[in-house]
């Protein structure tokens, strides 16, 4: 039914950045589960080492604490066939749930910000996108982690859309949120992650842009399967 890339495609890289709730994560998921491709969540793997650095209460100045630390995390992603979902794992736990709550989302920009954290990640992500077939999302993916990427895309929304959005996925969850508070978090994080010195979140100048605010989900998924087919096909006949 869906567009699966063949073996004779070329498995390309599709980057996809922007900021929170802007539904990249969802695109993303859809887009390589309908190309047959791997998925890889980068904001979860921060979000990972932020659960981590609360639970041991690793201190954000402490360098000493944060390398020992990072010495300590080995994240992985497993399929979870009966919810159709990949699956965050924190030293062999499942943290999918933990990862979601606002104590990590109040706390992952600032642990984002750390350059030995980053320079960890993306060490990370560019072995899980090794051998290409890859959709990866984040903030970075396109401008640091893979600047070569085939295809890459920018996803924006309006500040209300990326509310409304945060709410309705957070109340499917069952968590209680007031929107006050969702603001605030997508605010902030939006000022750190674009203002940090190391990788801030900006547009690569060679992404295209997508603006999902008055879009449907299929809407956005169809236009970047376009756009990965016909990469594919240029990369094929090259
Ligand atoms: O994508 P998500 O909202 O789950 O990301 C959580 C946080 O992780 C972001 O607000 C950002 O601080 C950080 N992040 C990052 N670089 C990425 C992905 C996420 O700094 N590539």
């Amino acid at each position: 039914m869906y567009d699966t890339a063949t073996d004779q495609d070329k498995k390309i890289i599709i980057a996809i950045d922007g900021y929170s709730a802007c539904g990249k994560s969802s695109t993303a998921k859809e887009v390589a589960s309908r190309l047959g491709f791997t998925y890889v969540d980068s904001g979860a793997m921060y979000r990972a080492v932020t659960l981590y650095f609360l639970d041991h209460n690793v201190d954000l100045e402490n360098q000493q604490q944060i390398a020992k630390a990072l010495k300590e995390i080995t994240i992985t992603f497993k399929y979870n066939k009966a919810e159709r979902r990949f699956e965050t794992y924190l030293n062999g736990g499942n943290i999918e749930e933990d990862i979601r709550r606002m104590r990590v989302s109040n706390m992952v920009s600032k642990v984002s910000v750390i350059p030995e954290v980053r320079s960890a990640m993306v060490d990370l992500q560019r072995v899980m996108g090794k051998g290409g077939g890859v959709v990866m999302d984040g903030r970075d993916i396109g401008t640091t982690v893979y600047p070569d990427a085939e295809l890459k895309v920018f996803m924006t929304a309006n500040f209300e859309a990326r509310v409304d959005r945060r709410m309705r996925e957070l109340e499917s969850n069952g968590v209680e949120i007031t929107s006050d508070e969702i603001k605030e978090n997508l605010a902030t994080r939006d000022r750190i992650d674009s203002t940090r010195e190391v990788s801030p979140l900006r547009k690569a100048d060679d992404a295209h842009e997508i603006d999902t605010s008055y879009i449907t989900f299929e809407q956005q998924v169809q236009k970047i399967i376009e756009l990965a087919r016909s990469r594919m096909k240029a990369l094929s006949n090259a």
